[in-house]
């Protein structure tokens, strides 16, 4: 295997790979839907709900608009500290929703103090939260900004983007009552790009029944009754389900808690290094992500240079998103990386620094 230390697609398993190459079988049959319904209940372990998971031929993306769709007729709060939470907010505006935004700078994560001051007196169905910014290397405090938010607004529902961080790090659906979580397959789930995954919640499914134009590809009540009845509205893209039931028992077996301590020890080690070699990490310590390290480029490092040089041995790191593009670096740690992986690219990047 070739180490990709991007943020997503990462490597996936040899075994997994192998499962997409199963027979396809007719959609509606037994045996399909057998796999199907097996994998969506073992996701529901992966999510820490009871609430059903849905399997949805898109990527993650698509679960942005599942939610504004379904969950948001007209207004709804963005939480903005980096690209990916920004799209939340132009995902709501492109889809006709009143979509409001509270930016904090890049690079920092809302207070629940700023959350509560933004929420009190007004009446948003919804709030957009990013769990881990994959762009600047932030993970925003969730379950804080939920207590904020329930305590001065109980009835807006909390969507939450957790595309880099879900299966990698604790995100305890039901305890922390969050009412729609989504996520894609080519993060820390460690499967090929192309099936996203999601999870609402009972209020949440109420809402959308109250909820005009959730258009049909997207419409979660048709997801629901065909998650109930058979698998999806369409054809699912089956190759990928097999990849997904194979990987989700490759998960369970290692055990949540085990994948948990790896991810969070991979990047603290990837942030004790750049530290240590005058790369700091750009976040402040308390909010940085387990799942992808965002280093400063003091070196002035080229990307291009540098992936050639560790391309020879195999591997391959991010540049730095948008606006922090040349500024910073971005090393991930989704999926199935190991300590000797990080190992390994630490001692190339060493040997590169001299
Ligand atoms: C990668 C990423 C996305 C986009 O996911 P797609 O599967 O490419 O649609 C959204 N949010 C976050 C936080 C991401 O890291």
């Amino acid at each position: 295997m070739s180490p990709l230390f991007v943020p997503g697609p990462v490597d996936v398993a040899p075994e997994v790979l192998a499962a997409q190459a199963r027979p396809m079988l007719p959609h509606r049959s037994r045996e399909f839907e057998e796999i199907f319904q097996r994998a969506a209940d073992n996701a529901r372990l992966v999510f820490q709900t009871e609430s059903p998971v849905f399997l949805a031929t898109h990527s993650g993306s698509g679960m942005q608009e599942t939610a504004m769709r379904n969950l948001v007729q007209e207004r709804v709060l963005c939480l903005v500290n980096g690209a990916f939470s920004e799209r939340w907010l132009e995902v709501g505006l492109a889809n006709g929703k009143r979509a409001e935004r509270l930016d904090v700078l890049w690079g920092e994560a809302h207070t629940p103090d700023q959350l509560a001051d933004a929420l009190r007196g007004q009446s948003y169905e919804a709030l957009a939260i990013v769990h881990n910014e994959t762009s600047t290397g932030v993970e925003n405090p969730l379950f804080e900004l939920i207590q904020a938010a329930r305590q001065v607004s109980p009835d807006t529902l909390i969507l939450v983007d957790a595309v880099s961080s879900l299966g990698g790090v604790d995100i305890p659906m039901q305890r922390w009552e969050i009412d729609f979580l989504f996520t894609s397959s080519q993060k820390c789930l460690a499967l090929p790009p192309g099936l996203a995954l999601a999870s609402a919640s009972p209020r949440a499914m109420q809402k959308a029944s109250s909820v005009e134009n959730r258009g049909w590809y997207f419409d979660l009540l048709r997801m629901e009754r065909h998650r109930q009845k058979d698998s999806t509205a369409m054809t699912p893209a089956m190759s990928l389900i097999y990849a997904l039931d194979v990987q989700l028992e490759r998960i369970l077996s290692e055990g949540l808690e085990n994948r948990f301590a790896r991810h969070a020890a991979l990047a603290q080690r990837v942030q004790e290094w750049g530290a240590q070699r005058g790369m700091p990490p750009r976040v402040a310590q308390e909010r940085r992500s387990k799942t992808v390290t965002v280093l400063e480029n003091s070196q002035g490092w080229e990307i291009g240079a540098l992936n050639r040089f560790l391309m020879q041995r195999g591997m391959r790191i991010a540049n730095g998103y948008g606006v922090w593009k040349d500024k910073t670096l971005r090393i991930a740690n989704m999926g199935e990386t190991q300590m000797a992986d990080v190992e390994l690219l630490l001692a190339a990047l060493d040997e590169y620094l001299n």
